[in-house]
């Protein structure tokens, strides 16, 4: 996930369990209209709450959650909740079983980002936390304590929270383990793609994907769009390389053709290994004119060259047929004048470029 996303949802988070603050304030206020716990109580919950998270919002403003190792700082915001929530339970008398589940919420909070093992550390922590307290709410309650009550709140609270946090730690896993799964499946599609798209030796677009990207551009073009050509290339004498220089070398010459030939092209253009050493490329929303002086700029490129492991003065030329596209024309019979043309350039001695001739009037 990008950095940016990263932080949204850190701070998605974040405004979550400020909304279980917000909702807490529901039962404080209860508690303190019944008279259960006193004003003051509500007050230091109130001020510890804002000043907690007003601190935690301005790390997240200013990416300075950045700096910790955890970015989610997502412990410290639960021992800041547990700290607020033992310390409110103290004066909660009867009512202390309701914040004893918000103790079980925050729990849950922390499954979006800790392990089983975190969990259960802060479980035992915080069991071990309500227990240092109800020495003082004996004191504080006096008479009214019960201690059978409260043994039976502890008790239940210890067997759960540990269970929450086990539960919670599977969830937890499980979800890593999708997203590793999906970020993997991720991985395989675009290889998957680009093995369907690309040609493996050359890095250029497959005659598939180049043949599908011309019916798109002929249908485009029938309904009104912009006129296209192709441009058929055939290394000349390539059979010679192989003979004389190995199927190795040939195949070095084919990637440096095509890596000669990518950086001039548009981002628009579409350059494809249309087999064996012969291209096709295909300019979109372009005239004849263009295409010939796109193709001058290949040659000249060419002609200046170096094939790695070949002597420095080593050069390859091609033919092309350029064939310009008229109105529902077949894309098959587009790539057969642009082969004829192809031809015509062998035929006329080769390293030369040939325009196809219009088989209909040129409507474009
Ligand atoms: P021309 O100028 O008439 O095109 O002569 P040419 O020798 O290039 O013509 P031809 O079509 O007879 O030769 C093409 C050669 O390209 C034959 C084939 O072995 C070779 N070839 C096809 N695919 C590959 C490949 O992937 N790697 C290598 N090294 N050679 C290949
Ligand atoms: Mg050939
Ligand atoms: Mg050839």
């Amino acid at each position: 996930m990008p950095q940016d996303a990263q932080q949204q949802l850190r701070v998605r988070r974040f405004m979550m369990s400020l909304a279980m603050y917000v909702l807490a304030v529901v039962p404080q206020g209860v508690s303190l209209y019944a008279g259960v716990s006193p004003s003051w109580v509500m007050l230091a919950w109130v001020a510890m709450a804002v000043v907690t998270n007003l601190g935690f919002y301005l790390l997240f403003r200013y990416n300075l959650n950045l700096r910790f190792k955890d970015p989610s700082l997502t412990i410290a915001q639960m021992l800041a909740a547990i700290a607020m929530v033992l310390f409110t339970q103290v004066y909660a008398g009867q009512g202390r079983g309701a914040y004893l589940v918000v103790l079980l919420i925050i729990m849950v909070f922390g499954t979006f980002k800790l392990h089983t093992r975190q969990l259960l550390a802060l479980s035992v922590l915080t069991i071990g936390a309500y227990a240092a307290t109800l020495p003082l709410i004996r004191w504080l309650e006096g008479e009214r304590f019960n201690l059978a009550v409260e043994m039976i709140l502890w008790c239940s609270f210890s067997a759960f929270l540990p269970f929450i946090s086990v539960l919670g730690g599977n969830i937890s896993d499980l979800r890593k383990k999708l997203m590793a799964s999906n970020a993997q499946l991720q991985e395989v599609l675009q290889q998957v793609t680009e093995l369907a798209t690309h040609d493996e030796l050359t890095g250029a677009y497959n005659r598939r994907y180049l043949l599908e990207m011309l019916g798109h551009e002929k249908n485009r073009t029938d309904r009104g769009g912009g006129g296209f050509c192709v441009c058929l290339f055939d290394l000349d004498h390539f059979k010679r390389v192989n003979d004389s220089f190995g199927h190795p070398a040939g195949d070095t010459v084919l990637k440096t053709f095509a890596a000669t030939v990518e950086p001039l092209l548009r981002s628009t253009d579409f350059f494809a290994r249309y087999g064996g050493e012969e291209f096709l490329l295909f300019l979109p929303q372009t005239s004849l004119e263009m295409a010939q002086h796109c193709i001058v700029r290949i040659q000249d490129a060419l002609a200046a060259t170096h094939f790695e492991g070949f002597a420095a003065d080593y050069r390859i030329t091609a033919s092309i047929g350029v064939a310009q596209y008229y109105l529902q024309e077949s894309v098959p019979m587009l790539i057969e004048r642009a082969d004829k043309a192809l031809y015509r350039a062998k035929q006329n001695g080769r390293n030369r470029m040939e325009l196809a001739a219009f088989a209909r009037p040129q409507t474009v």
